[in-house]
């Protein structure tokens, strides 16, 4: 048995590849037909993690939208939405921020052992707080302490740096990403993974495309990692 939840990546990138503007924050991408498939993957996770980048771009809320999902995890005893990660070494996730504010579930705090002591006290009160890694979060760690506290499936949704430090972690088993009709561009626009790269072609991770399936204006591949 894995000693971490099952892991997918569920993205929206441009046809270059692009998950936001140069400025770094979000667009749209998608439309119904996505955002659609994007609730049902998270009222079937047991949990959403993003990175601290993220939250600070976007604030997102990252509940369940639709009231009928909502319902369907209640009756299955769950939470109305599932928990909620943010990946946060030196605990700057805003006390104001969204995934606190909105919708009924457990929140995550993941911080590493050099954040601000005043600052987890602070996110103590509003999160559950899981302490992994010295000076950044060792996001191995983490996964480990997630499964040990009932997370089985585990939705990430960005941002660039975080997919891409999961992903070259081995620590995901599946990619879903919208592809959009649109070009963004922009050197300094975040992709679907930034973070360091390989150098050679032989350290990249492999993926194996499992389906494809047009949506709105663009579609939606689906890659398990070899
Ligand atoms: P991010 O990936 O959300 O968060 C990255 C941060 O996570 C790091 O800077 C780091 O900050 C923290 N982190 C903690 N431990 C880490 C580890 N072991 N490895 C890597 N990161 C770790 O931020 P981002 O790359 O700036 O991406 C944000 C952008 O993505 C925004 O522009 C947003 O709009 C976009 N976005 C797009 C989509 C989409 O589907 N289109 C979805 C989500 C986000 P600390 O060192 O402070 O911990």
């Amino acid at each position: 048995m894995l000693d971490r939840p099952y892991t997918f990546i569920n993205s929206a990138m441009s046809a270059d590849g692009k998950i936001a503007t140069k400025r770094r924050k979000q667009v749209k991408i998608s439309g119904p037909a996505d955002f659609d498939r994007v609730d049902e993957l998270r009222a079937t996770s047991d949990a959403v993690m993003v990175g601290i980048g993220t939250v600070l771009a976007d604030d997102p809320s990252l509940t369940v939208k639709s009231p009928e999902r909502r319902q369907r995890r209640l009756r299955a005893g769950l939470d109305e939405n599932p928990a909620r990660i943010v990946v946060d070494s030196q605990a700057r996730t805003p006390p104001t921020a969204d995934i606190f504010n909105k919708g009924a579930g457990r929140r995550i705090i993941v911080v590493a052992k050099a954040a601000p002591a005043d600052r987890v006290r602070a996110l103590a009160e509003k999160a559950e707080i899981i302490v992994a890694g010295e000076a950044s979060v060792d996001l191995r760690e983490m996964a480990a302490q997630l499964k040990r506290r009932g997370i089985g499936r585990l939705m990430v949704e960005g941002g660039a740096t975080l997919n891409y430090a999961m992903m070259s972690g081995r620590l995901v088993d599946e990619l879903s990403v919208f592809v959009g009709g649109l070009i963004i561009g922009g050197r300094d626009a975040p992709t679907l993974m930034d973070g360091a790269g390989v150098a050679e072609r032989s350290e990249a991770v492999g993926l194996k495309l499992a389906r494809c399936e047009p949506m709105d204006e663009g579609i939606v591949l689906t890659w398990k990692v070899v």
